[in-house]
Order: structure tokens, then C-alpha cells, then sequence
């Protein structure tokens, strides 16, 4: 369990890293909390030449409120999002969401950007990002730009982000009374989601559905939204007999995957029922 050898680069600014990154693209690796990337180097599953560390880029680990937005800096923990009241009263979905990680080691020193980044199709951050609409800024050799969630994600550990580009805040709105909840169904062994479904409900004053946003993980090879699910909600006096005819609708045009978690089926069927609890826990709350 000793990883192969590499250059170590701990960049003091973003301009180093995205010239050391661009230098060495198609041999590099960026280092946050290492909760992924040490077990995979360790297994030897990747072997980077070179490995830029950016812990000690300034000002990537803040939580700041900016209008309607709260923006969370890439290098921001589990462990701070959980402890964050600022988050506790802005925007609750992720502090729920943290809890639901791991252990309190892997979320002291797991991030969220790393998280994003690896776009692992358990992961847990991608299903909430997705309820919440979120924006990811990515910074490269041509500057920033800003990726909305729903184009983020391309497959298994895949996404739009290019080997020279570091993400290094995400943008998720002040949720205010809508209503959201995160629930997932784990292993005890790993924690990682077989399905883990995070849900935001706006009411308005007669309680009616004005937006439905739902983010599913752990079911296909990466997180999705089902938008049929929100269709269903949306507009409507949310009731038992709603909620269970939406969440049947789940995986509509999903290729389920099946492991040594579960078959397809089995995914499928608690894929409905986490759904309909989501949302019933989301509008107990
Ligand atoms: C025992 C264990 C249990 C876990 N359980 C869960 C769980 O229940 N739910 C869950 O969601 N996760 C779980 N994880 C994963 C954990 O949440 C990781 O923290 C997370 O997946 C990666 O974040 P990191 O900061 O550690 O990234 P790293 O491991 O440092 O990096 C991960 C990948 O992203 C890239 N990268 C990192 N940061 C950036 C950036 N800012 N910009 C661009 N690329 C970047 C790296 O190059 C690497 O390819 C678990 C991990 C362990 C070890």
C-alpha cells in the first residue's frame, strides 16, 4: 500500500498550480483532502508523475453569503460544512448532507471541491448540488468560468473539467422555507451511497409546488436529476398518493447498475422508495 514515486508541487498561489498544471497535464494530479486520490495511488490504481498539492492556495476555504448565494471555496471540509451555521441557516441540504459522510477522519480532511472534481457516481455531494441548482467555478489557463451542475458531470469519474483546471468554489443559493432533505441507503462497510436522493420542495402560500429539485446518486454512472419526478410535483398539492406515483418515475430512462451492493432491480425498487421518503422527510422538516 505504498504509492509509486512522484514530484510533490505545494503551489502558494492559483496562477502556480495552473502553470505547473498545464505544464505536465497529461501526468498530473491535484491533491485536496487525498480521501480519494491516496487510495487510488496507494493501489496503484493511478500513478501520477506529478502531484500539485493546493492546500495552501489562500482563500480557497471560505464560506462567504454574497446576496442570494452562499459560496463554498473548493478546499471548504465535510467537516466545516456540517459545523457551518451560516449553512445551518442558509442552506441546510449541505450540513444534512455532510453528516451522511464517512467518518468524522475522512470528513476532516475531505473537501468539497475534491469531492466535485472526482465525480465518483456514490459520491454523496453530487445529488445535493444537483437539488440546489448549484454553479461550479473552475479556474484554467484562460481564467474562470462558471459550469452549472447539470453539465458538470459526464460518467464515472468524469466530467467537464480539463487536466489544467482546478475547481475552486461552488455556488449554491440561500434555500430560505423551501423545504430539503438528504437520505441515502449505505453499506455499513463503505458509508458510499447505494442511492442517495437529496430533495428541494418550494411551497407557495396555499402549498402548492413551485419547484421541485431532485438529485439522485449511486444508481447509474453518475448523479442525475429525474426530471420526470419534478414534473409530477411541480404545480401540484403534494400528497401520499403524489408521492408515490412520482416516485415510480425514478429511474425512468436510467440504466440502473447492478454490484456486490445490489442488482439492478434491487436499486431500482429502493431508488422509489428512498424518493417518496426524501420528500416526505423534506416536507416534515
Ligand atoms: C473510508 C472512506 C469513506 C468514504 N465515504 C464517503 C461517503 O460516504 N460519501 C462520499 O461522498 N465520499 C466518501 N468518501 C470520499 C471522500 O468524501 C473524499 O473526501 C472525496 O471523494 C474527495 O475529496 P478530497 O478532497 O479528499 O479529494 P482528493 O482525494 O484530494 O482528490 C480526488 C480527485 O479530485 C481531484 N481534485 C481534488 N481537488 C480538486 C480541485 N479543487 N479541482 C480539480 N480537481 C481536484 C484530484 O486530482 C483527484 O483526482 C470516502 C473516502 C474514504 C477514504
Amino acid at each position: 500500500m505504498i504509492p509509486g514515486s512522484f514530484e510533490y508541487f505545494a503551489p502558494r498561489s492559483l496562477g502556480d498550480a495552473i502553470k505547473f498544471l498545464a505544464q505536465h497535464r497529461d501526468d498530473v494530479k491535484i491533491l485536496s483532502g487525498g480521501q480519494s486520490l491516496l487510495p487510488l495511488m496507494k493501489m496503484r490504481l493511478s500513478k501520477p508523475a506529478f502531484v500539485v498539492d493546493i492546500g495552501r492556495i489562500p482563500g480557497l476555504d471560505t464560506i462567504a453569503e454574497e446576496g442570494n448565494n452562499l459560496i463554498i471555496g473548493a478546499l471548504v471540509t465535510h467537516a466545516q460544512i456540517e459545523d457551518s451555521e451560516l449553512l445551518q441557516k442558509k442552506c441546510p441540504l449541505l450540513p444534512q448532507t455532510a453528516t451522511t459522510i464517512a467518518d468524522v477522519q475522512v470528513r476532516n480532511r475531505g473537501t468539497l471541491g475534491g469531492s466535485i472534481a472526482h465525480a465518483d457516481p456514490a459520491g454523496d455531494w453530487p445529488a445535493a448540488i444537483l437539488a440546489l441548482d448549484a454553479e461550479i467555478k473552475c479556474f484554467g489557463p484562460n481564467g474562470e468560468r462558471w459550469v452549472k451542475c447539470d453539465d458538470f458531470f459526464l460518467g464515472l469519474l468524469m466530467s467537464v473539467l480539463e487536466p489544467d483546471e482546478i475547481v475552486t468554489a461552488i455556488k449554491v443559493p440561500v434555500t430560505g422555507s423551501d423545504k430539503t432533505a438528504y437520505l441515502k441507503a449505505a453499506p455499513r462497510s463503505s458509508g458510499f451511497a447505494v442511492v442517495g436522493v437529496a430533495v428541494r420542495i418550494g411551497l407557495d402560500g396555499s402549498g402548492t409546488c413551485n419547484q421541485a429539485a431532485i438529485g439522485i446518486t449511486g444508481v447509474t454512472d453518475k448523479a442525475y436529476r429525474p426530471e420526470r419526478v419534478e414534473q409530477m410535483l411541480t404545480g401540484k398539492q403534494i400528497d401520499a398518493k403524489i408521492i408515490d406515483a412520482a416516485a415510480l418515475e425514478a429511474t425512468r430512462n436510467i440504466e440502473v447498475i447492478e454490484d456486490i451492493n445490489g442488482s439492478a432491480e434491487y436499486r431500482k425498487h429502493l431508488t422509489e422508495v428512498y424518493v417518496a421518503r426524501a420528500i416526505e422527510e423534506a416536507l416534515d422538516r
